[in-house]
């Protein structure tokens, strides 16, 4: 695969020469393979790291698969030398784990696949659920095994600690040899990093990471890599609002390229997961394998942060929460506005919002004298955000 062109590699997908054909309705896919004219090689990736203590050996740039794509992107990443891809349950509406097993179920055994399942807390959670829900998880990945299985979005990781439950379902899973490493993913990185460096559990952990809000988590980052916990990072785009901020261009490199090596500059990163969602993605992001952050590189981010500053609703802050008196939940509802305006997943967005406890929806916004933005250290427009957001999310 190291000499073969773009375009004869999309044409032996649409050919099944590689075994996956075309996945019906891929409509934007047959339209990259009708243009794609490039015939300069495929970019490769040029780092691995090892993946904490687990053994494994992870691409530096790697794959997030949580918007909507097609089975052969996947393969073509592959293809390209990704070799650890991140899926979860809830993914595209329950169909996410199933696209990843179609795309790489002939070269499963040559890559990492993590995937994550949800708890709600306040239910009863069952051992016996927990095993039929990884169970199904294995049947739509077309696997025996998932090398990963994360507890998904934990903001405490007592709740798992204190759940015997889940505790036992994954030691079972794992003596079974249905999962070979756990772990969990967090918006919260603050409070579930400490935790884990306390605890047994967890071999490997998901965070958001990038240029605008990660330098204050760095002490826990190196402690838990030091600890031997494998280290993913997500978010790494911090925003992704590349698309409407002027003044970002560069001849030598785009901003997701630039994010991306702000972020694996950090050595106690193992890798990243930035979606990878169409050909040129994948092409673009592995071009950033191996690529020191350089002064190119950091005047791309340091204008980025410039532009953002007053926009981008950081994922890890809640700041403004107690200033509410409606206890609205501000940042998770501009982060189902990020994924809808800036990530190209909006029936993903509007699911999330929907499943949102009515209560800490932005409904008393509109007629509110917005306390929340006084207490906004960035200077948003929270209120008029929230409100646009609502509208956004409910159209
Ligand atoms: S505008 Fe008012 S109700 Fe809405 S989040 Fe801000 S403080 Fe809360
Ligand atoms: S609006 Fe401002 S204070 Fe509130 S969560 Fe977002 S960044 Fe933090």
């Amino acid at each position: 695969m190291s000499r073969i062109k773009r375009r004869n590699f999309i044409t032996a997908l649409a050919s099944g020469v590689l075994g996956l054909g075309l996945p019906r309705g891929g409509r934007a896919e047959q339209g990259e393979i009708l243009t794609a004219q490039s015939e300069s090689p495929v970019p490769k990736i040029k780092k691995y790291n090892s993946l904490g203590k687990t053994g494994l050996k992870v691409s530096d740039v790697s794959c997030g698969a949580i918007s909507l794509f097609e089975g052969n992107v996947l393969r073509y990443a592959y293809e390209c030398g990704v070799n650890y891809f991140d899926t979860a349950e809830s993914y595209l509406r329950m169909k996410g784990e199933a696209y990843v097993g179609q795309a790489l179920k002939e070269v499963r055994s040559k890559v990492i696949i993590t995937t994550k399942h949800g708890f709600d807390f306040r239910q009863k959670i069952e051992k016996a659920a927990v095993i039929k829900r990884m169970e199904e998880s294995l049947k739509r990945l077309q696997s025996d095994y998932v090398d990963i299985a994360m507890v998904h979005g934990l903001s405490d990781l007592s709740l798992v600690l204190n759940s015997q439950e889940i505790m036992s379902a994954y030691d079972q899973l794992k003596k079974d040899g249905k999962v070979r490493f756990t772990g969990f993913s967090t918006h919260n990185a603050e409070v579930t990093l400490k935790q884990a460096l306390d605890s047994d559990f967890g071999q490997v952990v998901l965070f958001m990471y990038n240029h605008m809000e990660g330098k204050k988590i760095e002490p826990l980052v190196k402690a838990i890599r030091e600890k031997g916990i494998g280290t993913v990072a997500m978010k790494i785009f911090a925003g992704g609002m590349q698309g409407n901020l002027k003044g970002l261009v560069s001849p030598e490199m785009s901003y997701p390229q630039a994010a991306i090596r702000w972020v694996m500059s950090n050595p106690d990163i193992d890798t990243c997961i930035p979606t990878m969602s169409s050909y040129s993605h994948v092409e673009e992001y592995v071009a950033a394998s191996g690529r020191p952050l350089d002064r190119a590189a950091l005047g791309i981010i340091a204008r980025y942060q410039q532009l953002a500053h007053h926009l981008y609703c950081r994922v890890s802050c809640s700041e403004c929460l107690s200033a509410c008196p409606h206890d609205v939940a501000v940042n998770d509802v501009l982060r189902y506005a990020m994924y809808f305006e800036n990530y190209g997943m909006e029936r993903e967005a509007m699911s999330c919002y929907a499943a949102m406890e009515a209560r800490r929806k932005p409904l008393s916004c509109a007629s509110c004298a917005g306390y929340c933005e006084s207490a906004c250290p960035y200077g948003l427009s929270v209120k008029a955000r929230l409100v646009h957001a609502h509208d956004l999310l409910t159209a």
